[in-house]
């Protein structure tokens, strides 16, 4: 299992349930769209860690859409894999210069697509992956799950844990209920919105002790904040 996700922009229906099967035999969590108005939804809601387009799609071409996200500072740094059915060497150096990171030409195999994308997620990853995040002396350390305040060490469940870390990972930016709820627990499970409430208590109140509570802030009429300094 690879936890990573991916948005397969193909509007061909077969091709799409084909890359989409054989992505998540690979162990990928993967989101669909079918043309480009729905592909910016859907990165507008949640960032895939990978995206995957086709050149040729309804409403817009892939090639287009990769340049404006790659002119877009928040979402320059997304890894993109063109689809192109297009063998000629023109096209492809088009799709490259457009900013897509690798493509492939139809047609292909789910084994060498999935290659492709691990391989792109691989020189994708420096840089991308903090292994700590620090705020102000509160520390999450990834490759241990552990939470430390100075020295001490912070007791946290596991959603908590999870929370904190979508926090910190997406500071400053306020977040509803609704989006935390798809992305901390992910988009298919049913939770209530309240329990979002519940969770965040939790975690306030583990954190109280050292002081950093305060750093899960509640935007009125609009959900939660992580704040990066204590006032
Ligand atoms: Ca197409």
């Amino acid at each position: 299992m690879t936890g990573k996700q991916i948005l397969v922009v193909e509007d061909e229906r077969p091709i799409r349930e084909m890359i989409v099967f054989g992505l998540r035999r690979a162990g990928f969590e993967v989101r669909e769209a079918e043309d480009c108005r729905s592909a910016r939804s859907q990165l507008a809601d949640r960032r895939p860690d990978l995206l995957l387009v086709d050149w040729m799609l309804p409403d817009m071409s892939g090639l287009e859409l990769t340049r404006q996200l790659k002119r877009d500072r928040e979402t320059r740094e997304l890894p993109v894999i063109m689809l192109t059915a297009r063998a000629d060497e023109p096209d492809k150096v088009a799709g490259l210069e457009g900013g897509a990171d690798d493509y492939v030409t139809k047609p292909f195999s789910p084994r060498e697509l999935v290659a492709r994308i691990n391989a792109l997620l691989r020189r994708a990853a420096p840089g991308s992956v903090e292994e700590q995040l620090e705020y102000d002396g509160l520390r999450l350390d990834r490759a241990s799950h552990r939470v430390m305040a100075g020295e001490r060490s912070v007791v946290l469940g596991p959603t908590e844990y999870r929370m904190l870390e979508f926090f910190m990972t997406h500071p400053e930016r306020v977040y509803s209920r609704e989006q935390l709820l798809d992305r901390v627990w992910g988009g298919n499970v049913y939770v209530e919105q309240r329990t979002i409430d519940v969770h965040i208590r939790r975690l306030r109140k583990a954190l109280e002790e050292f002081g950093y509570d305060r750093l899960i802030q509640t935007v009125r009429g609009a959900g939660y904040r992580f704040s990066t300094r204590l006032e």
